[in-house]
């Protein structure tokens, strides 16, 4: 194992389940923070606020402040600002991504925005589809904070974000920029924010589809654990493997 200065990890399935959280994963989460290793954890939950987010972290064990986090809904305020700094932009969302709009300073707009930001809306309706789809046949940028088509919940899997972006795509014919792994536009946006570069950084994530492809797409190291999403049968199903694949966060070994 390299020696890296800086980690990337997803959230569910790699550091918690649901509710519970993985024990080797706040070890490992906690050697980090006493060697004085950068991490981030990045996640492609729009629905949740940074704070949310540090707040269940934290509860724990696993130390984490709101700057730990980059959620897609901030990824996605930052990518806006990066091209438009005072953007117009119809947005459509949970609270994570409207408090990621209002934080950036964009204004509100659903006349003619400059972007249309569409994320996990589970109170989304015909009205706010037909505003996005008139938005974005008008010229409006259109993007969306992360491509997941199923999303897991105690019953099985429901419409993700991606399933309910397809919605404008197929009205309208044009196709969002997605932010959310597996785009490599978030780890760009994570390593700017740790200050650190892609040959010194590690991908740590469940999901072989988002996480290890955000990574290999970035040109990062990848790291899979097993205790989430993608057994071990099926990543040796995969043509690009993962730098590294364990059992566990357990199985790290750290270089003094
Ligand atoms: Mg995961």
């Amino acid at each position: 194992m390299k020696k890296y200065d800086a980690f990337l990890l997803d959230l569910d399935g790699t550091v918690y389940w649901g509710k519970e959280e993985i024990p080797e994963a706040v070890t490992f989460v906690k050697t980090l923070k006493s060697k004085g290793l950068p991490y981030l954890f990045v996640t492609n939950n729009s629905t949740r606020t940074k704070e949310a987010v540090a707040d269940q972290l934290s509860g724990f064990g696993i130390p984490c402040t709101p700057d730990d986090v980059l959620t897609t809904s901030i990824a996605t305020a930052s990518y806006i600002k990066a091209r438009k700094p005072n953007a117009k932009v119809l947005y459509i969302g949970e609270q994570g991504l409207q408090q990621a709009m209002q934080s950036a300073g964009f204004t509100y707009e659903e006349e003619h925005p400059d972007f249309v930001a569409f994320g996990m809306d589970r109170q989304i309706t015909y009205e706010k589809y037909a505003k996005a789809c008139l938005a974005v046949r008008s010229g409006a940028a259109f993007v969306s904070t992360n491509p997941d088509v199923a999303l897991p919940n105690e019953h099985g899997l429901a419409p993700g974000n991606g399933a309910l972006t397809s919605v404008i795509t197929v009205s309208t014919g044009v196709k969002p920029v997605f932010i959310g792994k597996p785009e490599p536009i978030i780890i760009d946006l994570a390593l700017e924010k740790l200050a650190t570069t892609k040959r010194r950084t590690l991908m740590i994530g469940d999901n072989y589809d988002t996480d290890i492809m955000a990574g290999i797409n970035a040109g990062l190291d990848t790291l899979i654990v097993h205790t989430g999403v993608t057994s071990a049968e099926v990543l040796k199903t995969k043509a690009v493997q993962p730098t590294y694949a364990l059992n566990s966060l357990s199985e790290w070994t750290f270089h003094e």
